[in-house]
């Protein structure tokens, strides 16, 4: 149990069992856990900065190829059609719901950009070190948090399959590169969220 006096930056609280405990510098590769349901409670890892903002940049790459490159293609009886993402949305809106497009737009193109430059903006701000954009960090977490979840990319993808699988009986369906790279985006997104702690995000913001 950790002194009862201690200030707050000093405890971490389990995120499994809420049992808080006393942080303790660590080694180089160390990890601290949970003494009693045995959790991850953070772990040193001085690349964090470097591999997110590889992969930010891998995904801004990714995420323009899957916009711009053909994303499938639909033949019903040697009546072929090209499908691009971008177009998905010109598509929803001429659905008589202009809402619908405004939709599409927000969930597949405007969040998930914004999110990566903001990404970028962060981690290219604390790789370099560069003053005062460092001074905005917190500020700029804090968004990247709020808008994280209204990313919906992962359920775009579930949804094109579940199509995909209805349509095949009917069509014949080739998957071109837009696809691809999209898939490799939201692998990339999945990766991320489960590997990367914003708890060390936050412990990089505080030493600038
Ligand atoms: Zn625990």
């Amino acid at each position: 149990m950790p002194e009862p006096n201690l200030p707050v930056d000093d405890l971490v609280a389990c995120h499994s069992c809420d049992l808080l405990h006393e942080k303790t510098a660590l080694g180089e590769g160390e990890k601290a856990w949970c003494s009693r349901c045995g959790s991850l409670l953070y772990r040193t890892n001085n690349n964090t900065i470097e591999i997110s903002l590889a992969l930010t940049i891998a995904s801004l790459l990714l995420f323009l190829f899957a916009q711009l490159l053909p994303f499938l293609s639909i033949d019903v009886d040697g009546n072929k059609t090209t499908i691009y993402l971008i177009s998905t949305i010109d598509t929803l809106s001429q659905l008589d719901n202009v809402l619908l497009g405004i939709a599409g737009a927000l969930f597949l193109v405007i969040i998930p950009l914004g999110v990566l430059l903001l990404d970028l903006l962060l981690l290219s701000a604390l790789y370099s070190n560069k003053r005062p954009l460092t001074l905005f960090a917190r500020q700029l977490l804090l968004l990247i948090g709020r808008l994280a979840p209204w990313n919906m990319l992962e359920i775009f993808l579930l949804g094109v399959l579940v199509t995909i699988v209805k349509l095949a009986s009917i069509a014949e369906i080739s998957l071109h590169q837009g696809f691809w790279a999209f898939v490799a985006l939201v692998m990339i997104n999945l990766f991320v969220s489960t590997t990367l702690e914003p708890e060390e995000l936050w412990q990089a913001i505080d030493k600038h």
